[in-house]
């Protein structure tokens, strides 16, 4: 069990103002509720941000819920909060802190739309509050799942819920009405990346019900990140560093090349099980902000533009979504996109602000 230690939190608790959207989690505004993650997977990205094992020692904010009530008079009600940042907002400090639980009663009281992340089933104990806020606009809950072979899991990932129990818990929320995506995050080279895991990981989340999916691979910060992933594949047992040597280089993320013929194959699979890449339009239309809505239905278009090497397209479709984000869209750009029918539709909604 980790230490925990109570402090008062003495800065924001919401991330500035994102100045594009954020086309996974839908939304404007990042927060985190616990500081350090139990859970400690080997790959996550929050070994480099912190100087002790931030697996050890969990923080808690006990001061959040009251700044964040006060920061909220300040937040649009159709910006989406993403409580997604590097540390598990259902880890075992929730059961005794409830922390995210009191983050989302101020949601609801406000009808926040909001979504997180977890690995862990227990977000089925917030089911109620999910239900009040997703009835007033939106509420998603993204798990994060690498693969459904439990032993695979295990070395991966093993202080957080096994898969079966999220690929249960996403059934779950979805029999409740709740929007669930998956995060693919990260896909492992040569550990969670071949056809086989490929197929049996998408199958489970197709059958589960997720609305939808997204991934990124593994990235690779720094050396110290590097010789823990070392550490991981030989826990694993099959794949040496070599690999990661032709993959990798010196860099943080993976080979575009790679990164191309995988994402290809992942989509591929999407299609042909029916799961949607993405969330889809009708998932959070006339849930958020127009001028969100129509960002991200730009946003998704141009994910999908690039895949297919338009790039033309895709880089004026990022520029208009950017553009009616900010408030800056002019109908001249409007009139140049091949969604201008849906985009002007969208944005009839909007208040003068938005129509800048
Ligand atoms: S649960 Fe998420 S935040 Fe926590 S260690 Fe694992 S990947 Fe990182």
């Amino acid at each position: 069990m980790a230490y925990y230690i109570e402090n008062v939190l003495n800065g924001p608790v919401l991330s500035a103002k994102r100045p594009i959207i954020n086309e996974y989690f839908l939304s404007s505004y990042m927060m985190a509720i616990y500081d350090g993650c139990e859970f400690g997977c080997p790959y996550c990205d929050g070994w480099s941000y912190h100087s002790r094992p931030f697996n050890e020692t969990v923080r808690i904010p006990i001061n959040l819920p009251d700044r964040l009530e006060e920061e909220l008079e300040h937040v649009d009600r159709g910006d989406v909060i993403a409580i997604t940042s590097l540390t598990d907002p259902y880890q075992p400090a929730e059961n005794i802190y409830r922390m995210t639980r009191q983050v989302l009663r101020i949601f609801a009281d406000r009808g926040q739309p909001c979504v997180l992340m977890t690995k862990s089933h227990t977000v089925l104990e917030d089911l109620v509050l999910l239900e009040r806020i997703n009835a007033q606009s939106l509420a998603m809950v993204v798990f994060s799942v690498l693969t459904v072979d439990p032993n695979l899991s295990e070395k991966l990932e093993d202080k957080s819920s096994v898969p079966a129990l999220r690929l249960e818990a996403i059934a779950a929320l979805r029999r409740a009405g709740i929007p669930v995506g998956v995060a693919m995050i990260p896909i492992v080279p040569y550990v969670t990346d071949t056809d086989m895991q490929l197929n049996n990981t998408l199958r489970a989340i197709a059958a589960a019900g997720a609305n939808f999916v997204f991934w990124e691979y593994l990235h690779i910060p720094d050396d110290r990140h590097r010789s823990r992933v070392n550490d991981m594949l030989a826990r694993i047992g099959r794949y040496p560093p070599s690999y990661y040597r032709d993959l990798y280089g010196n860099r943080v993320a993976v080979d575009d090349m790679y990164r191309h013929e995988r994402d290809l194959a992942v989509l591929s699979r999407c299609d042909h099980m029916g799961l949607s890449v993405r969330a889809p339009h009708r998932m959070y239309a006339g849930k958020v902000r127009p001028a969100n809505e129509a960002a991200l239905l730009l946003r998704h278009t141009a994910y999908f533009d690039t895949l297919q090497n338009r790039t033309h397209m895709a880089a004026q479709g990022r520029a208009l979504a950017d553009a009616l984000y900010r408030g800056t869209a002019t109908e001249e750009m409007i009139a140049a996109s091949p969604l201008s029918i849906q985009v002007r539709e969208i944005m009839r909604r909007a208040t003068p602000d938005e129509l800048r």
